[in-house]
């Protein structure tokens, strides 16, 4: 037995935690299925090409731009970031619950594309532990913290536009939410 295929698309701020989350969620839905955006960005220790990301130059971002590559793409902080659209169709097709971990540009893009997708916001407890678990992470120098916490305020303003919001204060309660919202609008059970 499969069920039909579905797109959630899951933003929030940096640091809210949504890798966190996604990494969870696959572990409790057999049939999910997360898509791997490609960027401009510089792979930070740890990240593995074709896992993370699909780490590119601009030349070649640009390239995928032109030819329709992508299913939405957008500036975010001092990169491009865009989801490959063959394989998220091809998954949608084949009956997974196809995940987009993204930013609100690139969501709203994408439910005018595909209107029938689920927007899920995640939020962060409060901005003061955003920042908070930003510096404990290490990866960014404090300048890019001030960024990253100057487009979370943007960003958070836009949740009233999202079909549901979590607020990730509970790692296992959040991941419950999250679980129970996929399992609820992933479509109904049908033979392959
Ligand atoms: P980071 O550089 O911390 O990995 O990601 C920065 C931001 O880019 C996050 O908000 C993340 O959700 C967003 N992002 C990652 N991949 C994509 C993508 O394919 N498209 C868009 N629009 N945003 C993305």
């Amino acid at each position: 037995m499969s069920r039909q295929g579905n797109l959630f698309v899951i933003s929030g701020p940096s640091g809210a935690g949504k890798g966190t989350l996604v990494a969870r969620i696959l572990k409790c839905i057999p049939d999910a299925w997360v898509s791997v955006s490609a960027t401009t960005r510089k792979p930070r220790p740890g990240e593995i090409d074709g896992v993370h990301y699909y780490f590119m130059d601009k030349a070649h971002f640009d390239d995928l731009v032109k030819h329709d590559g992508f299913l939405e793409w957008a500036n975010v902080h001092t990169a491009q970031y865009g989801t490959p659209r063959k394989s998220v169709e091809e998954h949608i097709a084949a009956g997974d619950q196809v995940i987009l971990e993204i930013d609100v540009q690139g969501a709203f893009q994408v439910k005018k594309k595909m209107p029938g997708c689920h927007l899920v916001f995640i939020m962060p407890p409060s901005m003061d532990e955003l920042k908070n678990r930003l510096q404990k992470r290490g990866t960014e120098d404090q300048e890019t913290i001030n960024a990253r916490m100057e487009v979370a305020k943007g960003e958070v303003k836009q949740k009233e536009k999202y079909d549901f919001a979590i607020v990730n204060d509970d790692l296992d309660r959040a991941t419950d939410e999250l679980v129970d919202y996929i399992e609820r609008h992933a479509g109904k059970d049908e033979p392959r």
